[in-house]
């Protein structure tokens, strides 16, 4: 029986105590820092040893001094409370969940990937402004990327992450059965793509971000590209905003070519001019 299970009948018997909900709490911070643990350890592992990963590296600069301690500083943080909301939520019984449909599945998983590209665009954009940077400054101690970078948020722009995914869904289920495996489904997608887009190495092939799917779905050069820049590829997963709001770099095409053919920019602050000799803003 783990202490979630334990949280829900003691919830449902009107019957929850203080040592219950912080044993919970502990318990889940243990096993969200551990599944972190793993995944970012196998990130870090592949970097060092592999050949495909050495060759593609997208900016060719080393992380600043004391980068890594200052995000796992942040880390930890951020998991005791990704941990007090999940427990929250459960002993509380805010999430209530249809049947695990597959209907019921896609749909889920559809809602919370549309939803949350458009307030992470909007919240990302507006913590860029210079009234509201202080809350993402800590995410852009990376000025190169690494996969710690994926839990290196300050706590409040955690929550406002967190209430645009976790709060949305508890929103949703008021009114639509969500279904469990499309809520865990999604949070991996998410948390997958979120330390792959921290990498600093390019998987995709040089043609990606010119074919059809490439030009909606982002590359980790285009995330990349945003620490190395600031101003500009605010998207998270997809570039439909970005590109309907003209915050695409205009050499973003050929710094994605560069790095998957072993060629990643060498200089902090380089820009590649580009084909159609636009000006380059940022
Ligand atoms: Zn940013
Ligand atoms: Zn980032």
């Amino acid at each position: 029986m783990t202490p979630l299970s334990t949280l829900r009948e003691m919830q449902a018997a009107g019957d929850l105590s203080i040592v219950a909900v912080l044993a919970a709490t502990a318990a889940v911070a243990l096993a969200i820092a551990f599944r972190s643990a793993v995944v970012l350890g196998a990130a870090f592992l592949w970097l060092r040893l592999s050949a495909f990963a050495k060759r593609r590296l997208i900016l060719r600069l080393p992380y600043a001094d004391g980068q890594i301690l200052a995000e796992l500083r942040a880390a930890v943080p951020v998991v005791m409370l990704d941990a007090a909301v999940v427990v929250a939520i459960v002993s509380l019984g805010l999430l209530p969940l249809g049947p695990p449909t597959l209907a019921g599945g896609i749909l889920t998983f559809a809602l919370m990937f549309v939803w949350f590209e458009i307030w992470f665009y909007a919240t990302h954009r507006l913590l860029h402004t210079p009234r509201f940077y202080w809350i993402h400054r800590q995410h852009h101690t990376a000025k190169v990327v690494d996969p710690l970078t994926s839990l290196s948020f300050s706590l409040l722009e955690r929550l406002i992450l967190l209430s645009g995914s976790v709060g949305f869904a508890v929103v949703l289920a008021q009114w639509l059965p969500l279904s469990a495996p499309g809520l865990i489904a999604y949070g991996a997608v998410n948390y997958l793509l979120n330390v792959l887009g921290h990498s600093n190495v390019e998987v995709f092939p040089g043609w990606f971000t010119r074919s059809r799917i490439g030009r909606l779905v982002v590359t980790p050069t285009y995330h990349a590209l945003h620490h190395a820049r600031y101003r500009g590829h605010y998207g998270l997963f997809t570039a439909i905003l970005d590109r309907a709001f003209g915050s695409v770099f205009p050499d973003y095409d050929q710094v994605q070519q560069r790095a998957s053919a072993g060629d990643g920019l060498s200089r902090q602050g380089e820009r590649i001019a580009p084909a159609s000799g636009k000006a380059m803003e940022g």
